[in-house]
């Protein structure tokens, strides 16, 4: 199963990619926790891109794509994927299906999980973060049972530098005039589906695996 997740930040991407993820048994490549980790760490590529995550504008096509390629390199990607964050614009979309040309494989279905803005700002101003596994919470509408503690793993929950108000704001222009234009593109190629991203994760995800159409278990 070779899937991508388009929608604006706050959609809920990264939470139905991880429940997509362990249904299917295929990973989750999520470039935005894979350039997290490079800041982390302090790796070349994470000083590069720590100002441009921070401010909330896209990093370059070419450092992304390169970093996507790697991953899919990896042997538990072979079998297949869940993309989330990436492609981002219509330049890492045309470089997406020429790696995977090369590999003789292709995209099997888009799915864009459709939020409107307001519910999206109220999302992610309420956003905390697991550091240690990156399961996410909403101080308001979906608290750990102990604030600031991961019911998962016991991790610290923090709020990512660019969830404040101010950069969220910053995050949907770019992803209107950015991102959005994916829509186009892959309904265009006929593998497009608009999943409604209103109502709990689990309403959600039944009509992720409706759209996915027989590729993961009921
Ligand atoms: P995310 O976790 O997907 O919201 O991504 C966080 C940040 O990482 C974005 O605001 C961008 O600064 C950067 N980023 C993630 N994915 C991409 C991408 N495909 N292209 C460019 N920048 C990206």
């Amino acid at each position: 199963m070779r899937v991508i997740l388009l929608g604006p930040p706050g959609a809920g991407k990264g939470t139905q990619g991880r429940m997509l993820s362990s249904l299917a048994q295929v990973p989750e490549v999520a470039s935005g926790d894979l350039l997290r980790a490079a800041v982390r760490e302090k790796t070349a590529l994470g000083r590069e891109v720590a100002d441009i995550l921070a401010r909330g504008d896209l990093v370059g096509d070419d450092t992304v794509v390169k970093l996507i390629e790697d991953r899919l390199n990896e042997p538990d990607a072979v079998g297949g994927f869940i993309l989330d964050g990436f492609p981002r614009s219509l330049p890492q979309a045309e470089l997406l299906d020429a790696m995977l040309t090369r590999r003789g494989i292709r995209i099997d279905r888009a799915l864009a999980v459709m939020v409107p803005d307001a519910e999206i700002v109220k999302r992610i101003s309420g956003r905390r973060t697991c550091r240690n596994c990156q399961t996410m919470y909403n101080v308001v509408l979906d608290p750990p049972r102990q604030a600031g503690v991961c019911e998962k793993c016991g991790g610290e929950l923090y709020q990512r530098e660019d969830d404040s108000e101010e950069t969220v704001q910053h995050r949907l222009d770019v992803y209107n005039a950015n991102t959005k234009p994916l829509l186009e593109y892959y309904s265009r190629a006929g593998i497009l589906s608009q999943i409604d991203g209103m109502g709990t994760p689990a309403d959600v995800e039944k009509r992720m695996v409706a759209a996915l159409d027989g590729l993961v278990p009921k």
